[in-house]
């Protein structure tokens, strides 16, 4: 096997990072790029050895990590920043090429947020403190102590930043790491863990583990020396990974899939909804955020549709590495048939595809929008993680929450409404992790991230990724505790 290729002029290491060292697997999985299906190389794959090797190094490296100071762990997780800022170039190049996303985002918006992730948390750490205060006389001082190793589990769609959202908290909060990125992208977590050990993370502190998750995951996810697992991902993934975790009682965060809705009202900017119902076609649709229900009131729904059609005729659809692109591939062949039979179903089922309907070949798919969807249609309730919009009407503000909470999701929400007190009444009443209120995809890492109902368990960003990554401990001292001991 080699043990570097070549993205781009990138080399990538496709070899495991364990305990400060590159280990290969005896076997190996092949990436393709779904931007033309092309090799990009075999990778090492891992099982249940590989899962204890990683896990041994991080509880190895744990102790001293976890005594370092704070102001230490922040000074690392700069320099992790700058490291990435310095290969913005080539993470931006090979993450494109991995994954089939635009370059153009993956350079100007992705690849700095990835810096920034390290960043924020590095400032939030020093920062992180509650108040004391006092029962009966008595001090409560709230520390938040390191818990141990951590398993962070990501997927496909937005490979890097989603990693390190989790890496960092839980680097910042003293914990150790064995990340597992997708099979279907696994490269920039290779070049992560090349940055961290020029950044002086110490050998074992980051470790990096690749494979297919029925092969490797059960083996970390139950293993008795993990602490914490984050996982982002799908519905039944996290049902088999709170099994598997479930004989340690190990706590879990899970970031899951959605269906949410985009609800326009009469009194809305028509022009700011169809800017915010056209973007949900980012990634080819492959965003967990992505507002895939449109909600329209029946009085501006033709209107709408019109101008809709209009500006997504305008999206270019191609290769992600050209900047004029709008719209890339689907990631592999799988999410493409996956994608194409939900359409298929629903127009037997008597959808009316307004735009789109239809694959293009290689794995692109043609931006749709479908209507005549039935509330009940598994159209209407089950995420297909393509370009595959519905849009449904509604009469009154009463029918627009009900409909836009009728799915066993409640990741995210948006409105677009001109009143306020509409948006207020309205965003009370929605099951959602968050609303966006003529706006979308803003998200500042110190505001609560997270789903309800099937959309995941529990919240991180800013203090709840503390809060999570670490045990929080109180310590409750008496007034005159000290008057015996001098
Ligand atoms: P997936 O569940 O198939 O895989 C996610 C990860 O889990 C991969 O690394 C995979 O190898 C691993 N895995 C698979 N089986 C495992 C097992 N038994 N044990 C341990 N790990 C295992 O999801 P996907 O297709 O990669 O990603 C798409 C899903 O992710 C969508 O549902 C999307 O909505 C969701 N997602 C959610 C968020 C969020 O923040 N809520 C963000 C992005 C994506």
């Amino acid at each position: 096997m080699t043990e570097k290729i070549t993205v781009g002029s990138v080399a990538v290491d496709t070899r495991h990072w364990i305990g400060g060292e590159r280990v290969a697997s005896v076997d190996t999985f092949t990436d393709h790029s779904p931007i033309d299906g092309g090799v990009l190389g075999e990778i090492s794959r891992g099982t249940a050895l590989e899962a204890a090797a990683a896990v041994a190094a991080a509880k190895a490296a744990f102790p001293a990590w976890a005594a370092t100071s704070r102001a230490e762990r922040a000074r690392v997780l700069h320099a992790v920043a700058d490291g990435v800022e310095k290969r913005l170039e080539e993470l931006a190049i090979v993450e494109t090429t991995d994954n089939g996303a635009l370059l153009r985002s993956h350079r100007r918006g992705v690849m700095p947020r990835v810096a920034h992730n390290f960043r924020f948390f590095a400032d939030w750490l020093l920062t992180l403190e509650h108040e004391d205060f006092e029962t009966r006389g008595h001090t409560n001082h709230v520390s938040w102590d390191p818990a141990g190793p951590c398993v962070l589990i990501t997927p496909w769609n937005a490979p890097l930043m989603l990693a390190t959202w989790k890496v960092a908290p839980a680097l910042a909060a003293g914990n150790t790491v064995v990340l597992k990125p997708a099979e279907w992208s696994p490269l920039t977590a290779s070049l992560l863990a090349d940055i961290a050990a020029e950044a002086g993370l110490p050998a074992g502190v980051l470790n990096v583990v690749q494979g297919y998750g029925s092969e490797i995951g059960d083996a970390l996810t139950s293993h008795p020396d993990v602490r914490r697992i984050s996982f982002t991902g799908s519905v039944p993934t996290a049902r088999r990974i709170a099994e598997s975790a479930s004989g340690n009682l190990t706590p879990l965060s899970l970031e899951l899939g959605g269906k949410s809705p985009l609800l326009v009202f009469a009194d809305a900017d028509l022009d700011l909804a169809v800017d915010l119902a056209v973007e949900q076609y980012d990634n080819a649709g492959q965003v967990c955020l992505a507002a895939t229900r449109f909600l329209v009131e029946e009085s501006v729904a033709e209107e709408f549709t019109r101008r809709f059609v209009e500006k997504a005729g305008r999206l270019t659809q191609g290769d992600p590495r050209d900047e004029a692109t709008d719209i890339g591939p689907t990631i592999h062949p799988r999410q493409l048939e996956k994608i194409d039979g939900f359409v298929r179903r629903a127009l037997a089922a008597g959808a009316r595809a307004v735009i789109g309907g239809h694959r293009k070949g290689g794995q692109y798919y043609a931006p749709t929008l479908l209507t005549d969807v039935a509330q009940d249609s598994e159209i209407v309730q089950e995420e297909v993680f393509g370009p595959v919009l519905t849009l449904q009407t509604f009469s009154t503000e009463e029918e627009a929450v009900r409909l836009a909470n009728d799915t066993r999701f409640g990741l995210a929400a948006t409105l677009a409404t001109g009143d306020r007190e509409r948006a207020e009444r309205v965003t009370a009443r929605l099951v959602a992790g968050t609303v966006w209120v003529n706006c979308f995809f803003v998200r500042d890492l110190q505001a609560p991230f997270g789903g309800s109902r099937h959309s995941g368990v529990g919240r991180e960003g800013g203090t709840w990724s503390f809060d999570f990554y670490c045990d929080v401990k109180n310590t409750v001292t008496a007034p005159n505790g000290w008057k015996n001991h001098g």
